[in-house]
């Protein structure tokens, strides 16, 4: 298998990395929590959704159903590149502190893809992060679920099973965050990145866009900081956005960074928010 293809795979496992083995249980626990949120408000809401989108079809399953950024202005003398990091949750739910204190103290803004089930174990650092203008909050679903209108799932990881599903997955995910920080989110992550274009139709009918990525950073692959930088700096690009992850404190994302930002920096790359694409 070439490299690459085999980093793509291990990438995308990481953050799709499907529920613990004792997993059933915990999934129902984490539903138990979220029982109240559906409301019968929520319900009629979910229903009217359901009906609109009930005659199409699953369309394309892939990675990259829709390119977010595709109609955003990027025709700018300033190079510009997003660092987006998911944290996934279930068994995944660490916080790398030291990641985080690194963007903190270079100034670096970055994209958070946070689940529903993450922020109920990290309550109080989700509160700050959302706090700190140097972070965008978005929704990376409410239990990791890979996004399918058809129950297609890859890696073996948890999928929705039908449309309803999706739109649970998406919405009440964006609700528990607006809740929280007072902003809805604008972006949907699914998991593993991999849903279909009904998914993406579905995400832009409630108000978010479906993002992927361009640079695999290779945490999935526990890679060093030192192959991961290298990984990033291959692949830079003006409008470029790179996926790791801040859920896993004994990775190596911060060193990652330590290696490449200044290097980004020498090359004249700015570093923005996904949200700041559609401001340029
Ligand atoms: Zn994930």
């Amino acid at each position: 298998m070439p490299a690459v293809k085999a980093l793509i795979i291990f990438s995308a496992a990481l953050c799709l990395l499907p529920p613990a083995a004792s997993a059933k249980n915990v999934r129902g626990d984490e539903r138990n929590v979220f029982q109240s949120y559906y409301t019968p408000d929520y319900l009629l809401f979910k229903k009217s959704v359901m009906e609109e989108f009930s005659k199409a079809s699953a369309g394309k399953f892939s990675e990259f159903v829709k390119y977010g950024r595709k109609d955003k202005d990027k025709s700018v003398d300033q190079k510009v590149l997003a660092f987006t990091f998911d944290a996934c949750g279930g068994r995944h739910s660490g916080y790398n502190k030291k990641l985080i204190e690194y963007l903190r103290k270079e100034q670096i803004p970055a994209t958070l893809f946070v689940t529903g089930i993450w922020i109920e174990k990290n309550k109080e650092t989700f509160a700050e992060l959302a706090k700190d203008p140097l972070f965008e909050i978005e929704n990376h679903g409410l239990m990791h679920r890979l996004c399918s209108t058809e129950g297609k799932t890859m890696y073996g990881v948890h999928a929705t099973r039908n449309l309803g599903d999706v739109i649970d997955e998406m919405e009440l995910c964006a609700r528990k965050i607006a809740q929280i920080t007072g902003r809805r989110p604008i972006f949907f992550r699914s998991a593993t990145a991999y849903s279909d274009e009904l998914a993406s139709k579905v995400a832009q009918r409630l108000g978010m866009e479906v993002v992927s990525y361009d640079i695999l950073a290779g945490d999935a692959l526990k890679a060093s900081g030192k192959t991961m930088a290298k990984n990033i700096l291959n692949g830079a690009r003006h409008g470029a956005v790179v996926i790791m992850h801040f859920n896993h404190p004994e990775l190596q994302e911060k060193e990652a960074l330590e290696a490449a930002v200044p290097e980004l920096r020498r090359r004249g790359y700015n570093f923005i928010k996904l949200e700041d694409f559609s401001m340029r």
